[in-house]
């Protein structure tokens, strides 16, 4: 049985390796970029920034920052939407998803989404900052909110 000292020395223990951990995060194997083709657009209050894409074992990663357009603070507003499209211009993946803010202090926010398959040689990648709520088909009307 665990005695209250031991308790607090395996909740120390567990806090080290979850320090350790995220310093030394692995979110699978970095993918090629120079294998697809990459666009980002830029809403009226923030921008895709510092996109990175992962080979994981169940498919793909992709991260990356939302930054403010001016300075400020606080939650960026609106959402990102992502749109894969393989060699042909066929759309095989598209999804939204939120930024979040590690600091509420920072003008930046992380955002992440998973796709269940791996991204194909040729394949065009379109990320996406809109200010507003998500409509089905914002992804497809450039320059709108
Ligand atoms: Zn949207």
């Amino acid at each position: 049985m665990l005695n209250l000292q031991s308790l607090i020395i395996v909740a120390s223990l567990a806090g080290v390796l979850l320090i350790s951990g995220c310093a030394t995060l692995n979110y699978g194997e970095p993918y090629d970029m120079s294998n697809i083709s990459l666009k980002t657009e830029r809403s009226r209050f923030a921008k895709v920034d510092r996109v990175n894409i992962y080979k994981q074992q169940e498919g793909t990663l992709i991260r990356g920052e939302v930054r403010r357009n001016f300075y400020g603070r606080g939650t960026i507003p609106g959402h990102v939407d992502i749109e894969l499209t393989d060699s042909t211009g066929k759309s095989v993946f598209k999804e939204k998803t939120y930024s979040r803010h590690t600091s509420l202090r920072s003008h930046y926010a992380d955002f992440s989404i998973k796709i269940p398959f791996p991204v194909a040689k040729g394949s065009h990648l379109r990320i996406v900052h809109h200010d507003g709520g998500h409509r089905e088909d914002c992804v497809k009307n450039d320059q709108k909110g």
